[in-house]
């Protein structure tokens, strides 16, 4: 199209345009490609601080075995531990992170711009190319350049189509991008101040009290990700702080919201099977699928007795991790279950077991939840008591 609407032989202009048409095409392509290659930057597996002290202000991963850096955290599709992870992106099959930050926001950029001009060259072809017929018979020949075949026409609204999507929504993206780098806090930072704040308030603190530790001013926060080659500075576990924090200062909030999440945990006991569809009618019914959670978290299949330790709480669903049975946790590592062992799960397959064993309590005066629980429970059931909560 640009070759008939303007053609690059015809002048220096119209060769420049061609040319940085070519440049940014070029400029999102190597910097594509360069974000999945270099990918984000991999926390090595069994990863320990230097100084064994500090064990105790970081988090540990069961998956890679090993302690999570500050600003790490572990992706599910990536399986391993990434370094300032901000989110899994299925076009690079990667996670954005510390290493291919620049990367994937160049190629976002340099997409942006090239749709840009892709959308303005396709917009005016077509324009001129559906007012051949009005040039030609008002003598307006040099005009009348862009002479269009069924396939050219049907290619070219294609083709404006894709590039104005790709402007609209690589724009939001790059926006997103750009407020991350500015602030230095990745999506998932951004979750956890939200949270920390929250919890001071809760808690009857100030909620300005709390200082994320990463925002070093708008130049520096920049710097950090764009540098002359490209290369994010650092080694991506250790990250200059603001004045008042430590390395630690955000992982201790982790641990400490964490902490309050295990409070909140409450034990479910399963009394029917989840088959862990994401839409379950025929075995739960139309209202469970109405109210099912809107995220791409996993949902989990489950077996009469099973046993999930619950930390989300919803109307119809819950979200919770299920505990091994004896017989997985004699097996290993060798996986007897398929599907995750984290999710969601429709709520009226499940019994909250903590009160059953308060009844049992009540009645019996002397019981261990964690030994007798179990067949006390089984004893309930078998007794019937156990419907009021079904
Ligand atoms: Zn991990
Ligand atoms: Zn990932």
């Amino acid at each position: 199209m640009n070759s008939m609407w303007w053609p690059p032989n015809e002048s220096f202009a119209a060769f420049a345009h061609q040319g940085l048409f070519l440049m940014l095409s070029t400029l999102a392509t190597f910097n594509y490609v360069m974000a999945t290659l270099t990918g984000p930057g991999l926390l090595p597996k069994q990863w320990h601080p230097k100084d064994p002290k500090d064990t105790q202000f970081l988090q540990y991963c069961k998956q890679c075995e090993g302690f999570k850096a500050p600003r790490s955290h572990h992706c599910r599709k990536c399986n391993r531990c990434v370094k300032k992870m901000d989110h899994h992106c299925p076009w690079i099959n990667h996670c954005v992170g510390w290493a291919n930050h620049a990367y994937f926001t160049y190629f976002l950029l340099f997409s942006i711009l090239g749709s840009l001009q892709g959308t303005v060259v396709l917009s005016c072809s077509f324009y001129r190319g559906i007012y051949r017929y009005y040039y030609l018979t008002h003598g307006l020949t040099h005009l009348a350049s862009v002479q269009f075949t069924l396939m050219s026409i049907i290619m070219c609204i294609l083709g404006m189509g894709l590039a104005i999507g790709v402007v609209i929504g690589l724009s939001m993206l790059l926006y997103i991008q750009l407020k991350t780098i500015v602030t230095n806090q990745t999506g998932i930072e951004i979750w956890i101040v939200e949270k920390a704040r929250y919890r001071l308030y809760r808690n009857g603190e100030s909620e300005d009290e709390f200082v994320y530790p990463y925002d070093l001013g708008w130049k520096l926060n920049m710097r950090q990700v764009f540098d002359e080659d490209c290369r994010s500075r650092g080694d991506g576990i250790e990250w200059a702080v603001a004045k008042g924090c430590d390395q630690f200062t955000l992982t201790r909030e982790q641990l400490a919201q964490k902490e309050e999440k295990r409070a909140r945990t409450r034990t479910y006991k399963c009394i029917g099977n989840v088959t862990g569809r994401w839409l379950p009618i025929w075995s739960q019914g139309w209202r469970v699928c109405v109210a099912a959670p809107c995220t791409d978290e996993p949902r989990i299949r489950l077996q009469p007795d099973d046993i999930i330790k619950v930390t989300r709480f919803r109307k119809h669903w819950l979200f919770g991790e299920r505990v091994p049975t004896e017989k997985e946790l004699a097996d290993g590592k060798k996986r007897l279950r398929k599907g995750a062992i984290r999710g969601w799960f429709p709520r009226r397959s499940v019994i909250e077991i903590n009160e059953v064993i308060q009844d049992c309590l009540d009645s019996s005066g002397e019981l261990s939840p964690s030994q007798n629980g179990h067949s006390q429970l089984k004893q309930q059931q078998r007794n019937g008591h156990s419907k009021k909560y079904m």
